[in-house]
């Protein structure tokens, strides 16, 4: 194993660790979403106004404060891991790397990941529960009925559009008995399937088919959620702790370069997989990678992505190792 890879794979323990909390906190944030005003809730269903209704579901003061906690859970996450990181960096470099409690620079990675990341997961929220509530009004079960369901499903409101026009399509092939179409679903729930070898389904054997689907779902996008968020707060950690030494005067910034390592699980993934190559300098602790996807400061680049950036001291004058991920230098075999 390399030293870039052991990194790697110290940093995606440490992220598996923050991803329980993170994911707990993501769920809460879903459950917030429910109404808690029915009539004022089918009001704006009686009109139509599906905009209204999500306007409605999203302007609580649980939603607020459900947000607030995500958004903490995150940036308390990357603190622990600063802290984790620096005593491994002060291992590493034989000298002590203090910990920044609070730094512009931490709290310009906490917003990175708000105004990416985290703005397009609410935003994905938003569209989803759209999506949702207008296919629930086609449905033709009334107003009353879909803010009840509402209010008492959360996993309605946890959908993304895409996931949202999936669980239709589920529904649809349910309903059509088209038996093979439903089997395909790697995240339907196993337990029914018994079910679907037998006559027309019940009405309410479908309903509770695609609410299972439909949680099913809901725990996937929370785990995907979870690691997402857990590998950035751990590059950005890495990162932040190097940053710490430079500021207290352990290294010099010139001296630090990071470098792109795709995850061993993700070598085929056309995002990730030419990164190293469009980098093969590495950048400056401060720079930003090129990416398919556009410049990135760290991983990840995609959900699920369990890149990391591997950071470490380059003296100038010092005859490098080749940078990892770029260059194999393959000696012909002598006859
Ligand atoms: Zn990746």
């Amino acid at each position: 194993m390399t030293p870039a890879e052991r990194d790697q794979l110290r940093l995606q323990q440490l992220a598996a660790q923050l991803e329980p909390a993170l994911r707990v906190a993501f769920l809460r944030f879903l459950n917030s979403l429910r109404p808690d005003q029915l009539p004022g809730l089918i009001a704006r269903l009686e009109s139509g106004d599906v905009a209204a209704v999500v306007d409605l579901i999203f302007g609580t003061a649980a939603v607020t404060a459900a947000t607030a906690a995500l958004r903490s859970t995150f940036a308390e996450a990357m603190l622990r891991l600063v802290r984790t990181r620096s005593r491994d960096l002060s291992a590493s470099l034989r000298l002590t790397v203090e910990a920044p409690v609070f730094s512009p620079t931490l709290i310009q990675a906490v917003r990175r990941w708000e105004d990416d990341a985290f703005r397009r997961v609410l935003e994905d929220t938003r569209n989803g529960l759209r999506e949702t509530i207008a296919a629930e009004l086609t449905r033709g079960i009334g107003p009353r009925q879909v803010a009840v369901a509402l209010k008492s499903d959360v996993s309605l409101a946890g959908l993304t559009a895409y996931d949202a026009k999936i669980v239709q399509s589920f529904r649809e092939a349910l309903e059509e008995g088209r038996v093979k179409d439903a089997l395909g679903r790697a995240l339907r729930d196993k337990r029914f399937d018994r079910a679907l070898s037998g006559k027309a389904l019940k009405p309410e054997q479908i309903e509770k088919m695609v609410a299972a689907y439909r949680r099913k779902l809901v725990a996937f996008r929370a785990e995907t959620f979870a690691r997402t968020a857990a590998i950035q707060a751990a590059n950005e950690a890495s990162s932040e702790s190097w940053r710490a030494a430079v500021a207290q005067g352990a290294i010099p910034a010139s001296e630090v370069k990071r470098y792109w390592i795709v995850a061993q699980d993700e070598r085929l993934c056309k995002i990730c997989e030419p990164i190293p190559r469009m980098n093969p300098d590495g950048v400056a602790l401060d720079g930003t990678f090129l990416t398919p996807v556009g410049p990135r400061m760290t991983a990840p680049v995609h959900p699920n992505c369990r890149c990391t950036t591997w950071v470490r001291r380059e003296r100038a004058g010092v005859i490098r190792a080749p940078q990892p991920g770029t260059t194999r230098l393959i000696l012909p075999r002598s006859a």
